[in-house]
C-alpha cells in the first residue's frame, strides 16, 4: 500500500508523506497537516483491544499512519519503549472514570505524544543522516515534556520558549535542568508571544539554511499518538462497542482533537465535551459560528490552557468541511450542526475550577489539579444539558496533582507527594537564556548560535 497522505489546511500547499509532514510542522502554505482521509479501525478489531495492553493498542493504532514510512517492526519496538508506564482508570461513580495521563516522565499527558515523537523523529534522522532544530513554545507543559523526549536524541537540538511569568516553578526546572541538547529560553511576554515568535521563525526566508522543526500541537506527529488513549479507555471502559463520552480541558485543541481522530478511523463516541478556562473563544464560536480570538490570552489557574487562538482549531473546522486559516479568520463555515452534535463546550472559571477541584475531593477523595477539575466541572456541564443515558465516561486528567502544590493546599489543606522523578529534577541546577518578546532578538539568536 501507498503511504498514507498529509494535505494542508489551508489547501495551497502539495500532499506529503508523514515523514515530510513530520519535518516541516507547518505546511508552506501555513495551514497544518491532516490525513486525506482517515485510516478505519474496523469494529471488530477495536473489540480485540479489550485484551491488549496500551503499547500493542498504540501500534495497532499508529501503524496505519506509518505504513509503508516506517517498518511495523520499528514501531512496535518503539511503543513498548515509550509506553512502560500506567494509566490509571479509577472509578468515580458507576460508570464514570477518572483516566490519569499523568505517569510519564514529567507527569504530564504531553508525555504520550513527546515520547513517541522523538522516537519517530530518531528514526527518520538516522535514515537520512540531518541535524534538525526543534522550536517549541510552552505555556509549561509541553517544553518539559518536549525536553526530556528529545534529551539525548543523536541529530536533534530543542529550543524551548517560555513565559517567564506563565509557568510554575516545577514546571520550568524540568525543563530548564536538562541541558545538552536542550536550551530553554525565558521570553519577558505572555505564550501567545513565545507562540508567535516560533511561528514567525518558521516562516522567515533568512532562517532557510537551518532546518527547523516544531514539536508543538501543530505537528500531526504530536496529534496521532494522543488518538491511542481514547482507543485504550475504551477498551477498557465500553462493552460491545458502545459509544463513549470523553471530557477533555483544553487549551490549544490537541488532545481533543485526538479524539476527534478516533472517532474519525472509527471508535464509537457519543460525546467529546471540551471544556475551556477564562480562554472561551471556542465555546462562543460553537454557540454563535463566529470567531474571535482572544488577545492577549487570559491568566487562570489552568496555566497550560492559556490559549487565546488554538491553533488546532484550523484543522477541527476542516473535519467538519470548513476552513479556517491560521489568522483565525474562516473562509467557509463548518457544518456546525454536525459539530454541536459531537462536540460540546464550556468556559470554566478559576472560581469554579477550585469549587471543583474542593468538591471533587469531599465527595469521592480523589485528588485532581486544576487542569483535571476544569475537565470535571466541564462534565458536569454537560450533564445539566443532555441526558447521558448509561454511557461509560471518561475524564480525563491531564497532569500530576504534585504538579501544583500551591493551588492545591489552598482548597483541600494539604499538598501531595511529589512523584520521585520529578523531585530529582527539581534538585538539579537551572541553565536558561532570557529574552524580551522581540522577534528580531530571537533571530539573531537563533543565527548566532545555529548559523554554519
Ligand atoms: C497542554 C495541556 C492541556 C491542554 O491540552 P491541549 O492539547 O493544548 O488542548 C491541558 N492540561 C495540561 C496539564 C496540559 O499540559
Amino acid at each position: 500500500m501507498p503511504p498514507l497522505l498529509f494535505r494542508s489546511t489551508n489547501g495551497q500547499s502539495p500532499a506529503v508523506n508523514l515523514r515530510e509532514a513530520f519535518h516541516a510542522g507547518l505546511a508552506p502554505d501555513r495551514g497544518l497537516y491532516l490525513p486525506e482521509q482517515f485510516p478505519q479501525i474496523p469494529p471488530a478489531e477495536i473489540a480485540g483491544f479489550a485484551r491488549l495492553p496500551y503499547a500493542e493498542i498504540a501500534f495497532r493504532v499508529l501503524s496505519k499512519f506509518t505504513g509503508g514510512i516506517i517498518p511495523d517492526d520499528h514501531l512496535a519496538a518503539m511503543c513498548r519503549d515509550a509506553y512502560n508506564f500506567p494509566i490509571p482508570l479509577e472509578k468515580i461513580h458507576n460508570r464514570v472514570f477518572l483516566m490519569r495521563l499523568d505517569q510519564g516522565p514529567t507527569a504530564s499527558f504531553k508525555d504520550f505524544a513527546a515520547q513517541m515523537m522523538a522516537r519517530m523523529f530518531g528514526h527518520f534522522l538516522r535514515d537520512d543522516g540531518q541535524q534538525v532544530t526543534i522550536l517549541t513554545a510552552t505555556s509549561g507543559d509541553t517544553g518539559s515534556a518536549v525536553a526530556h523526549a528529545f534529551h539525548g536524541v543523536p541529530g536533534v537540538r530543542v529550543i524551548v520558549l517560555f513565559p517567564i511569568a506563565e509557568v510554575s516553578v516545577s514546571q520550568r526546572k524540568l525543563m530548564t535542568t536538562l541541558r545538552d541538547n536542550i536550551r530553554t529560553i525565558a521570553v519577558e511576554g505572555k505564550f501567545d508571544d513565545c507562540q508567535a515568535m516560533v511561528k514567525r521563525a518558521f516562516a522567515d526566508p533568512d532562517l532557510k539554511h537551518i532546518p527547523l522543526s516544531s514539536a508543538n500541537s501543530i505537528n500531526i506527529g504530536r496529534l496521532l499518538p494522543q488518538s491511542v488513549y481514547y482507543f485504550y479507555a475504551a477498551s477498557r471502559l465500553a462493552r460491545d462497542g458502545e459509544p463513549m463520552v470523553f471530557s477533555i480541558p483544553s487549551g490549544n485543541f490537541g488532545d481533543a482533537m485526538g479524539a476527534v481522530v478516533a472517532r474519525e478511523m472509527g471508535l464509537p463516541v457519543k460525546k467529546i465535551i471540551a471544556p475551556v478556562n477564562a480562554n472561551d473563544e471556542f465555546p462562543r464560536f460553537l454557540t454563535s459560528g463566529h470567531y474571535e480570538k482572544i488577545s492577549p490570552s487570559r491568566n487562570s489557574v489552568s496555566n497550560a490552557m492559556n490559549v487565546g487562538h488554538p491553533s488546532n482549531l484550523a484543522r477541527l473546522v476542516a473535519i467538519y468541511g470548513g476552513q479556517m486559516d491560521e489568522t483565525g479568520k474562516i473562509h467557509r463555515q463548518p457544518d456546525l450542526a454536525a459539530m454541536r452534535r459531537d462536540l460540546f463546550s464550556t468556559s470554566v472559571s478559576d472560581d469554579r475550577t477550585r469549587a471543583a477541584l474542593k468538591n471533587f475531593w469531599d465527595q469521592y477523595q480523589l485528588l485532581l489539579e486544576p487542569h483535571g477539575a476544569v475537565a470535571w466541572q466541564g462534565f458536569l456541564d454537560w450533564l445539566a444539558v443532555e441526558p447521558p443515558g448509561d454511557a461509560p465516561a471518561a475524564i480525563i486528567e491531564t497532569a500530576n496533582p504534585a504538579k501544583f502544590p500551591e493551588e492545591i493546599h489552598k482548597m483541600v489543606t494539604w499538598s501531595p507527594d511529589i512523584p520521585p522523578k520529578m523531585e530529582e529534577a527539581l534538585k538539579l541546577p537551572e541553565d536558561f537564556d532570557r529574552m524580551d518578546a522581540d522577534y528580531g532578538k530571537f533571530k539573531a539568536y537563533l543565527i548566532q548560535k545555529y548559523a554554519r
